[in-house]
């Protein structure tokens, strides 16, 4: 085991095998999960095993063999930089689900709407024991003719966003879509929050999206937080369903109308003079009225309907 694997290992970054070894192709032998339970890793003790843990039982030892993987869409984004590439190649020493393949590559499982092995689709617990063409596609680069073999939901409402995605998360709830956010949230509370409430993951951390008790994910490609909710509307469908100033920015709860004189006493001398129509919200009691960022937020949205024009 090299030295960045061991080290990997022992802290919450743990990665895949075959992405330790920078990209190269290389033996998964199972070791890793035999000699080391998931559920060891400091700091995600309490976490659930991202793939089952193999036993000395359940281990089945076969001739090595290759298999070559076909990437479609934008998947290449997910291999070491300098590494990128339409296809590459593992090698493999034992029975191993396509799952445990397509992720020791670094891609998580649920970017993966499609999976090809030897031209026929499956699922992420399909076994690969012999020489395979694995082709892989993300949502919205499937084949038609593959419509009824999708691996993920086309769409998507309700979300919970890591600790790194503000902006991302101030700005879908500016639209209306329901987005639980604690900047100081730990993994094991947003995958908590994401399992109890059925929102879909939203973070940039890969290894998070590979649990597997993570079903509806998404990794954002840019770092910008404008092109973030650009890709977060076309992968989950959202164009139709945005009902923008309908959610308190602060804490995502509904914001409902309220008459002026109800909060008359919380507002400033000018709001007081200048303004009419105010909304309340339902949970933290902000007010909300319609200021001089009223026409940046429309332009705002005007931007984002541009892109799907
Ligand atoms: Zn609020």
């Amino acid at each position: 085991m090299c030295r960045r694997c061991f080290k990997a290992i022992d802290g919450r970054l743990w990665i895949p095998a075959a992405v330790c070894a920078g990209g190269r192709s290389i033996a998964i032998t199972g070791k890793m999960s035999l000699s080391v339970p998931a559920n060891s890793w400091a700091g995600r003790g309490q976490l659930p095993s991202s793939t089952p843990t193999r036993t000395r039982e359940s281990r089945i030892d076969v001739d090595p063999f290759t298999v070559r993987l076909v990437l479609h869409g934008d998947l290449d984004f997910f291999l070491r930089s300098g590494a990128r590439a339409r296809s590459l190649k593992r090698s493999l020493n034992e029975k191993t689900s396509v799952k445990d393949v397509i992720e020791s590559c670094g891609i998580p499982h649920t970017e993966i709407d499609l999976i090809l092995v030897n031209e026929q689709p499956v699922d992420f617990g399909h076994a690969i024991a012999s020489e395979a063409n694995i082709e892989l596609y993300p949502v919205g680069a499937t084949p038609p003719v593959f419509k009824y073999k999708r691996l993920q939901v086309a769409a998507a409402t309700t979300f919970v966003a890591d600790g790194h995605l503000g902006r991302l998360a101030r700005d879908l709830r500016l639209l209306g879509f329901d987005v639980a956010y604690d900047p100081h949230a730990e993994d094991r509370q947003l995958l908590r929050v994401m399992e109890r409430q059925n929102r879909a993951l939203l973070t940039c951390d890969r290894r998070l999206l590979m649990h597997a008790v993570v079903k509806i994910g998404y990794c954002p490609r840019s770092q910008n937080a404008d092109e973030q909710t650009i890709e977060v509307i076309r992968r989950f469908d959202l164009l139709g369903s945005i009902t923008a100033f309908t959610r308190c920015l602060r804490c995502n709860a509904a914001l409902c109308q309220v008459s002026k004189a109800e909060i008359i006493e919380r507002l400033e001398p000018l709001t007081k003079i200048y303004y009419e129509q105010f909304r309340r919200c339902t949970g933290c009691g902000q007010i909300y009225w319609a200021g001089s960022h009223l026409s940046k937020l429309h332009r705002r949205l005007e931007q984002i309907r541009a892109n799907f024009a």
